[in-house]
């Protein structure tokens, strides 16, 4: 199966072939004919299956063969400005053989210039909710021509509280139109969206309802928050793990988590969205080329990054939102292998994982801890610091759920005997294991 056989034109399958593409993938497969015929979609896919394709390509074939005017015929939404921005790369690159005008607007940066844009031709516009109302309220944007509309990760647009601009768009143009939804998962608000927004949609799901979860092995353990950083550190070594990402809930706590691995001798790397641009695609860079083994992240940050098919994911901590577990551990569901998740759960996030699992219809595996070493705190050390040698010492309980007997040993805050040096590092265990009985105990 071809690009061509798919019905598009030759200016987009050259274009495609031009992005190394060989064959399409199966959300392309099923979507790209049903757009092409003019058909309302729903489609069940995440990043990385190559759904961003599977509705810029038809969309472009559409508008190529339809008279072009200044406002837009056909409109993009998307939740975060990095991914409105990759979809508009996308499209100009898939347009490239045709004389497409792309247009992309979000906020956080200058409106001017996007009006500029706007007022220059568009016909296909890429856009937040926020800033695309705005420049729809200032007359700067016409959405009556738009006889195309996609709601891309509308489950994300929800879960960030859109619902309400998107009923405002939804207003703003014409009531003769295509509609494409596109979602990670399903809820109930996900479903009735789609009730109201699409007509007699051709359904597509590529994977089976937040089936990447099937794919992925998930483990869990449960630890004290302060005992987190040096669980992960010891994971990454011990595991020999290359490649890891790992998403925090706050850009404060990347930085620290940041800082204290490259403490522990680790190649990091932090990214959200305090970090300048430049920063952040150096980041990207260095983890991609293998330069950096851990890349700290926050949600929004690695939200529309094309980082995917890594081995690792790490929840440090659990998201707020179960849906974002879904979406986290998809960054590890490789094509043919399996990627690993795994999530630090500290006792007050235990209602977090509860939801998860709501959402996972199963519950989470919870792993026997290890037995790792706390090591002292210090400067950041250079990437290419050695890791610390481990003392020989007694080794500590420090689990909650030890069926032993013993009392839980108050577990070192990170700091070794002495405190300063690096290679006062405590080993101690915990034995947290509520389904494997694998304990490491002494
Ligand atoms: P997406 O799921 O839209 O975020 O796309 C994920 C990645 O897959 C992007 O880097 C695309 O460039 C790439 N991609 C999309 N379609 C194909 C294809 N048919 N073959 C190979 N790579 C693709």
């Amino acid at each position: 199966m071809s690009f061509t056989d798919l019905g598009l034109v030759p200016e987009l399958s050259r274009a495609v072939a031009e992005q190394g593409y060989e064959t399409p993938t199966p959300i392309q497969m099923r979507a790209i004919p049903a757009v092409i015929a003019g058909r309302d979609v729903l489609a069940g896919a995440q990043t990385g299956t190559g759904k961003t394709a599977a509705f810029v390509l038809p969309l472009l074939q559409a508008l190529a063969q339809s008279p072009a005017g200044r406002a837009p015929r056909a409109l993009v939404l998307t939740p975060t400005r990095e991914l409105a921005a990759q979809v508009a790369e996308s499209a100009r690159q898939y347009g490239r053989h045709m004389k497409m005008r792309v247009c992309v607007v979000f906020g956080g940066v200058g409106i001017n210039p996007q009006i500029e844009a706007l007022r220059g031709g568009c016909d296909l516009l890429v856009a937040t909710p926020g800033r695309m109302l705005d420049l729809a309220g200032q007359r700067a944007l016409d959405l009556r021509e738009v006889r195309h509309f996609v709601l891309d990760e509308a489950d994300r647009m929800l879960d960030m509280g859109f619902i309400h601009a998107i009923r405002q768009v939804l207003k703003l143009m014409p009531q003769q139109r295509q509609n494409l939804m596109f979602s990670a998962t399903y809820s109930d608000d996900i479903r009735d969206l789609a009730t109201r927004l699409l007509r007699d949609p051709v359904t597509v799901e590529v994977a089976p309802r937040n089936a990447t979860a099937d794919r992925v092995e998930q483990r869990a353990y449960r630890l004290p928050k302060e005992h987190k950083r040096h669980l992960l550190a010891h994971l990454i070594r011990e595991g020999g793990w290359h490649q890891v990402l790992v998403f925090t809930r706050t850009k404060h706590g990347a930085n620290r988590l940041a800082e204290q691995l490259a403490g522990a001798g680790i190649a990091t790397a932090a990214i959200h969205g305090n970090k300048s641009q430049n920063a952040r695609v150096r980041a990207l860079a260095d983890f991609k080329t293998g330069q950096v083994t851990a890349l700290i992240a926050t949600e929004v940050a690695a939200r529309g990054l094309d980082i995917k098919e890594l081995p690792f994911v790490v929840n440090y901590e659990l998201p707020n939102v179960p849906e974002d577990y879904v979406h986290r551990i998809g960054r590890t569901a490789r094509a043919g292998g399996t990627g690993c998740a795994i999530s630090l759960v500290a006792p007050d996030e235990a209602g977090l994982l509860k939801d998860i699992e709501r959402v996972l219809r199963r519950s989470l595996q919870i792993a026997a801890t290890p037995e790792f070493t706390v090591v002292a705190e210090q400067r950041p050390a250079p990437r290419s610091a050695p890791p610390p040698a481990r003392v020989p010492q007694p080794k500590h309980q420090a689990g909650r759920h030890g069926d032993s007997g013993r009392r839980d040993a108050p577990g070192p805050k990170g700091r070794g005997p002495g405190g300063h040096s690096r290679s006062s590092g405590r080993s101690f265990g915990s034995q947290a294991g509520r389904r494997f009985g694998s304990s490491s105990r002494g």
